[in-house]
């Protein structure tokens, strides 16, 4: 069954300092739903599948950089569902050969536009989407990183797969997962570390839940229960560290978890600082690991 999240089971990760401080931590592993779709594009993905079916177009056409594990989700699925599917590809240089994304993705039958980094800056704008429609005719676009209203509600449900909890960490990109969780949660924080530097967490969540139809009185509201850790990125988006791979490494010894280098290890690094604090103490934490392990296994 496509969809199915079964997989994603709660690790309990077993460190003598948090238990002594009455911290119980847990994972939720969403990197296991599928070797190669990212655990929360697999999310984002299920109701964005849905309003395709409904809309009646005959493919589905999408945005990413070379690396785009939304890419990588949006051609597995589609391959899947035998849906046609398009990808345009930020870089007019590339081909599916440059990496293993890109050649799975072709792998699984997209089909690969590549285009400059001015034309791919256009990817938000509504006339830029009508020339695409005249290339690619019938074509259903969705947002990168599938950051639109489908997706968020598609992350929301993932509360629902938890125990109770008192703060719940995430790693941001569109910020798309973080807002449906957000959605999702009653008296529980929700922290967000972007793997972005100079990234404006609570201004992006805004934009999209405006953009999805929320009034700003509830935005504010919801927003209340954010809490921004933006100190996280190790240099900005995709840079890497010594420190980074050696926690990365560490962390796949101590305690089993395997993170990726992109998002997951960054949030989880930010998480093992921030929790230092007494305020944690006697609560539950839940990570989730949103996968990103393609280019791991
Ligand atoms: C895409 C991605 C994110 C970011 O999710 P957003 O919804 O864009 O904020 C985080 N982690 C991994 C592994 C991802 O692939």
């Amino acid at each position: 069954m496509l969809f199915d999240t079964r997989k994603s089971i709660l690790q309990e990760i077993r460190d003598e300092e948090l238990s002594a401080r009455g911290i119980r931590l847990l994972v939720k592993r969403d990197d296991l739903i599928h070797p190669e779709v990212s655990g929360n594009k697999w999310r984002k993905l299920r109701y964005i599948v849905e309003h395709f079916k409904q809309s009646r177009n005959e493919r589905m056409l999408t945005f990413g950089g070379a690396y785009s594990n939304h890419l990588l989700a949006t051609a597995s699925v589609c391959h899947q569902l035998k849906i046609p599917a398009i990808g345009i590809v930020r870089g007019e240089e590339l081909s599916a050969k440059a990496n293993p994304v890109l050649t799975r993705c072709r792998e699984l039958g997209m089909h690969l536009h590549f285009v400059t980094r001015d034309e791919y800056a256009l990817r938000g704008m509504k006339e830029y989407h009508e020339e695409l429609i005249l290339e690619f005719p019938n074509s259903y676009i969705v947002p990168e990183g599938g950051a639109n209203y489908y997706g968020m509600i598609g992350c929301q449900e993932l509360i629902n797969e938890l125990p109770a909890f008192d703060h719940l960490f995430v790693a941001q990109g569109t910020a798309a997962t973080s807002c449906g969780l957000l959605l999702g949660i009653h008296a529980q924080q929700l922290h967000v570390v972007p793997s972005i530097k100079q990234y404006d967490s609570k201004k992006e969540m805004s934009l999209l839940f405006s953009k999805s139809g929320f009034e700003m009185d509830l935005i504010e509201e919801l927003l209340n229960s954010v809490c921004v850790h933006g100190d996280y990125h190790f240099g900005g988006y995709a840079k890497v560290t010594d420190e980074l791979i050696d926690f990365i490494d560490d962390c796949e010894k101590k305690y089993q978890l395997p993170l990726d280098k992109v998002y997951t290890s960054k949030a989880f690094y930010g998480l093992m600082q921030e929790i230092k604090q007494p305020t944690y103490n006697h609560s539950t934490i839940v990570f989730l690991h949103t996968g990103g392990l393609f280019l791991s296994h």
